[in-house]
């Protein structure tokens, strides 16, 4: 089954930026049963953890979040870029190769003691979700794991995620 996933993820060359071989993963979205295979690998061994949200990271998090949601009958939760979301926020900042950015997350989305999924179609550095893991842990949430379609295993993004249990379908 992953390999049939795998062939639906296509490599673009140099986008956006030189040296970057990225990841494009709209041809497995335009896939309905591939897709949906996806969401079945990605919630395995979650549908009956308790899990109360699962959060999803902009904007390709929110694709496989939302749908991953729904799946173990969870609530879902938006982390967004910078100044898009309505209410008060709580961010967090984190360093890129050249500069920084910077995650805001509804000061009011997850209480403490809740169950967490983090959830983002690639693992690069874990620079992003780190941070958004350190926005869940200042309100007092519990993250069980986080999941990823991809995960680019050469960069060693695990060993940024404190200690998080992390699962990921493909690996490169
Ligand atoms: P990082 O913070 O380095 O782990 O980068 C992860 C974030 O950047 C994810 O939200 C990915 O969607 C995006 N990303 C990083 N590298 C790639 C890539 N090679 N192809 C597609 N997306 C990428």
């Amino acid at each position: 089954m992953v390999d049939s996933i795998k062939k639906l993820i296509r490599d673009i060359p140099d986008f956006p930026k030189p040296g970057i071989v990225f990841k494009d993963i709209t041809p497995l979205l335009a896939h309905s049963a591939e897709f949906a295979n996806t969401i079945q690998l990605m919630a395995e061994g979650f549908r009956d953890q308790g899990i109360d949200r699962v959060v999803g990271i902009e904007s390709r998090g929110f694709i496989f979040g939302a749908a991953l949601a729904i799946e173990i009958g969870a609530g879902f939760i938006p982390i967004r870029k910078p100044g898009k979301l309505p209410y008060d926020t709580i961010s967090e900042e984190y360093e890129l190769e050249y500069g920084n950015d910077r995650v805001e997350m509804h000061v009011d989305a997850v209480r403490e003691g809740q169950k967490i999924l983090m959830v983002d179609d690639l693992l690069a550095t874990g620079g992003t979700m780190g941070a958004c893991c350190s926005l869940i842990r200042s309100l007092g949430a519990e993250i069980v794991s986080a999941v990823f379609l991809i995960e680019l295993s050469f960069l060693e993004g695990r060993k940024r995620l404190m200690g998080i249990p992390v699962r990921s379908l493909i690996e490169y």
